[in-house]
């Protein structure tokens, strides 16, 4: 086998704080990477800016005239992690044999990065990136995300646990994967259902470089909303069964009540009634609720809207210069 051209793929939105040093750690592992004769030495590191509103694309643009390594890729605006890091995928797949995606906060351990080429070598088309401790997560979000993996997998979409975006693709898998047209897009649940040979490395998480986490938990929260509602309809099927249970307890209900008026008790239930409307009430509108966001999925879906728009793509540039000049 040819020596792999290899893309890092690194989605950064507001990361001024954390560009150089994150810029400077992917440079060196490249160097070694090169050295050490895993990678070829056409492999880059492509940032893409997703709309940050600071200084973040003129440090890319900066460090990608005086860095080989380093290319750059502005969105027209704030699409979010994961279509910024799908266009950044999609732009790599042109040029490279692998790619690799990781946050630009370096939380995830760049170190195994030459475990991922080594898989790589080895035959497989992914290797997942997965967490061994969730140490410098708090309490909170190690055990939500503990409880949402578990969810997951008991509706049925297949995930892989404590693995987020830090993953390597081979160009096929890539190909396979920019195949998936969604507009509801949730990368790790497609990720596992395009088969190839796959692998996991483990690692150890870190804490972010700088800055604060671009994912509050209003965004984890839909984000997980996301996940469930793209892959399942599990959660319409749970209302429908709600629904059904409590029209079968309200019959016996009734039933009782007519027995208990033949037998001469008068009603005394002012306060069962007023506890069924409500309940029942709040049931329909939780099922409409859930109705509702597979409708909304559904509109987006049929708008086949442009998932994000380049504004500058300082990769596919350079080429096209150096194919003039041959
Ligand atoms: N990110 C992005 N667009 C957004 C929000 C985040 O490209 O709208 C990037 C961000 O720059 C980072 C990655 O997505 O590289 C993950 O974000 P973050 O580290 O804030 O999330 P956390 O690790 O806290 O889940
Ligand atoms: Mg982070």
């Amino acid at each position: 086998m040819n020596k792999p051209v290899l893309t890092i793929v690194v989605p950064c939105f507001n990361e001024e704080e954390v560009f150089t040093d994150t810029s400077f750690q992917l440079s060196t592992l490249m160097t070694n990477l090169i050295t050490n004769a895993l990678i070829s030495n056409e492999s880059k590191i492509l940032f893409v800016d997703d709309g940050s509103k600071d200084n973040t694309w003129n440090l890319i643009e900066t460090e990608s005239d005086n860095n080989p390594y380093v290319k750059g890729l502005k969105l027209a605006g704030n699409v979010g992690h994961q279509f910024a890091l799908l266009a950044g995928l999609e732009t790599a797949a042109k040029h490279s044999d692998c790619v690799i995606s990781i946050d630009a906060d370096l939380q995830d351990d760049i170190n195994v990065i030459p475990e991922f080429i080594e898989k790589f070598w080895e035959g497989a088309d992914i290797v997942y990136g997965v967490r061994d401790k969730r140490e410098t997560d708090t309490f909170f979000k190690r055990n939500t995300a503990l409880g949402f993996y578990k969810f997951m997998g008991k509706i049925g979409i297949k995930l892989v646990p404590n693995h987020a975006d830090f993953r390597l693709m081979s160009k096929r898998a890539l190909e396979e994967l920019l195949k998936y047209k969604e507009s509801n897009l949730f990368l790790r649940g497609l990720v596992p259902r395009i088969g190839y040979k796959s692998t996991e490395v483990y690692y150890d998480r870190k804490e972010r470089l700088a800055g604060e986490s671009k994912y509050p938990l209003k965004k984890m929260l839909a984000f997980a909303f996301d996940g469930i509602t793209s892959f399942s309809v599990a959660p319409i099927r749970l209302v429908t069964f709600v629904g059904f249970l409590s029209m079968i307890i309200s019959a016996i209900a009734g039933a009782y009540a007519v027995i208990q008026r033949f037998l001469g008790h008068t009603e005394s239930g002012w306060a069962s009634l007023i506890i069924s409307i409500w309940f029942v009430g709040g049931l329909q509108l939780l099922g409409i609720g859930i109705i509702g966001e597979y409708i909304g999925k559904i509109y987006h879906e049929v708008k086949r809207r442009p998932r994000y728009a380049i504004e500058k793509d300082l990769y596919s540039v350079q080429e096209k210069t150096q194919q003039h000049n041959e």
